[in-house]
């Protein structure tokens, strides 16, 4: 049949020529992202099956082979999963779709040294493409389950790559690699030896649930060597804590979770009764760039009894911990239970609160013990879990426990609410804030002067969120939240220095030609003119009631259609 050539897209391209160039020391992840690729495409077939049983497909053994032919100097991955049709290769195959790989890109383009470049790639999943660091040549044999027809990928990352339909490719996926040649000095390094395959296998992929064969060495009567599985398949999360080990569960995250990274931090949960379900959570360190977007796909991994059921489980946990990365692995769920039946089912809201409760106590825990993560925590995503504050009731008070803001108090360091209780002056009532684009903004901003003069702490958010939140929650602790923006202030009445009456009458007298004169001119604008003792400097600013919209906020409502 004929065979087509084609061009890369420009971003595939840069990337691969990364790959190819690469001295990026750790190579051996190549092989996680092709077992990884074939696990999905497993999971996927067993859920196809599921879904509609009449489905003319094999599932009876569903595995990843590992074949090393070392006169040839090939590497292969086989799988018997999902596969793919010739336009889901040109799609899948042949340009970038994976978000964090476009993320790895963004922040390519950013960087200029070559250095800084490799530290990228140990930063991110380049998937499919991480062959190329190990391979001068891939060639991928692929049929999508229930066609007749396959297709075959070939490349040396150069910029083309060609399609050929095939006839005979068995169901599911082959990678092959041509390996580049061995480094005479590490041979140990060499992946055409089983020992080293075996050794990466046991080190990133030990717990995907598929069997990870590989057939070696040569048996005594010269016939076919017999297959070794060489991973474990236990489900982390049914394991007792202390028989795994912290590089077991970050291998997990990463699989899952699409990051090159280790997460901040691993959670795990397990509850027995009625409704049985084991729990391992994970917070990332560092927050997508897409965190904020429409189709930001969230949620976990949801499991029945160890089999993989759906990717994205939005039901289980609330849309403010959307970033939460994990696995949830429920005993007495249907295995064809849809989205929809999860949105409604009484077990899965019981979960779901249970799992909210633990992720937030889990942050108390590491403001506690562990400032810096609990920092890095914060920065990250604490935009987000603001959106708690607003829209989960039940959890407030938690999540304004963990909950920290920039202050007047300290130049960087943020500070929490009940930090700010414990500073406040005697005789204060309220909480102060002020709402603004950035710290500076809003240092700047008129309304500060009289605070900034007393010593009075201000809050300084700057996230379009607070806007809203600091509304809805309106105090904390029996103090209210106030913007300094608002109203009017008797700042100095329990400090004595307050003007007598006496005063503020004869300067009422001397400034109500003034004050009346501008009322005129700005009738259209304002509300009212009066003489105030908030400013130290600017002559004068513009406020709002205490129950106006703020102006970020009148925005917000304004960009909603509202
Ligand atoms: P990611 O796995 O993060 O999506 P990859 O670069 O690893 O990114 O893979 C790109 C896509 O190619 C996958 O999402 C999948 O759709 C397809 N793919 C890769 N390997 C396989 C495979 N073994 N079987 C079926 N599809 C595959
Ligand atoms: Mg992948």
């Amino acid at each position: 049949m004929s065979t087509q050539t084609f061009e890369f897209q420009v971003e595939a391209r840069q990337l691969l020529q990364l790959m190819i160039h690469s001295v990026y020391s750790n190579k051996d992840v190549f092989l996680r992202e092709l077992v990884s690729n074939a696990s999905d495409a497993l999971d996927k077939l067993r859920l196809e099956k599921l879904r509609d049983d009449a489905l003319d497909v094999e599932v009876s053994d569903l595995h990843i082979e590992l074949d090393i032919d070392s006169e040839a100097r090939t590497l292969t991955v086989r799988d018997n999963g999902i596969g793919m049709s010739y336009d889901e290769v040109g799609q899948l195959i042949g340009t970038i779709a994976n978000s964090g790989t476009a993320e790895f890109l963004r922040e390519l383009r950013e960087t200029k040294d070559a250095a800084g470049e490799e530290g990228l790639i140990g930063q991110f999943g380049v998937g499919f493409y991480s062959g190329f660091m190990v391979a001068d040549e891939v060639t991928l044999v692929t049929r999508r389950a229930g066609e007749s027809h396959g297709t075959r990928w070939t490349s040396r990352g150069e910029g083309t790559y060609t399609l050929t339909r095939v006839e005979d490719a068995p169901q599911g996926t082959s990678v092959t690699l041509h390996l580049k040649p061995a480094d005479p000095e590490n041979q140990l390094h060499d992946y055409a030896s089983p020992w080293k395959v075996r050794e990466i296998v046991k080190r990133y992929s030990d717990f995907i649930t598929w069997p990870i064969r590989m057939a070696s060495g040569t048996p005594a009567d010269g016939g076919e060597p017999e297959p070794e599985t060489l991973n474990s398949m236990k489900a982390l999360w049914a394991r007792p804590r202390d028989q795994v080990s912290d590089d077991e569960y970050h291998e997990l995250y990463k699989h899952i979770g699409h990051d090159w990274r280790d997460p901040l931090e691993t959670i795990r949960l397990q509850a027995e009764g009625t409704f049985e379900y084991q729990a391992l959570l994970f917070l990332p360190e560092h927050a997508p760039h897409d965190l904020f977007t429409r189709d930001f796909r969230r949620g976990v991994q949801l499991y029945v009894k160890r089999v993989f059921i759906m990717d994205d489980c939005e039901a289980l946990l609330p849309p403010y911990l959307r970033f939460v990365k994990g696995v949830v692995d429920a005993a007495d769920l249907s295995l064809n239970v849809s989205r929809e039946i999860l949105q409604q089912d009484r077990h899965i809201e019981m979960m779901r609160r249970r799992l909210t409760k633990k992720v937030l106590s889990t942050v108390k825990d590491l403001m506690g013990e562990e400032s810096d993560r609990y920092a890095t925590f914060w920065r990250e995503f604490g935009t987000v879990l603001k959106e708690g504050l607003v829209t989960d009731a039940e959890n407030r008070e938690a999540l304004l426990a963990v909950a920290s803001f920039a202050s007047t108090h300290h130049e960087s360091e943020p500070t929490t609410l009940k930090q700010y209780l414990e500073r406040m002056k005697d005789g204060q009532e309220d909480i102060y804030y002020l709402t603004g684009d950035s710290r500076q903004a809003i240092e700047n901003s008129p309304h500060m002067e009289a605070f900034r003069d007393r010593g009075i702490e201000v809050l300084l958010l700057t996230d379009a969120v607070d806007e809203v939140w600091v509304d809805a929650v309106g105090e904390y602790e029996g103090k209210k939240l106030r913007s300094v923006a608002k109203g009017e202030f008797d700042l100095d009445a329990k400090s004595g220095d307050e003007d007598s009456d006496d005063e503020r009458e004869k300067r009422d007298e001397a400034y109500a030609g003034l004050l009346g004169w501008m009322g005129e001119r700005l009738a259209e604008d304002i509300k009212e003119v009066r003489l105030s003792s908030r400013l130290t400097v600017s002559p004068a600013c513009v406020v709002s009631d205490a129950h106006d919209l703020t102006p970020a906020l009148e925005n917000m409502y304004r960009a909603m259609g509202q």
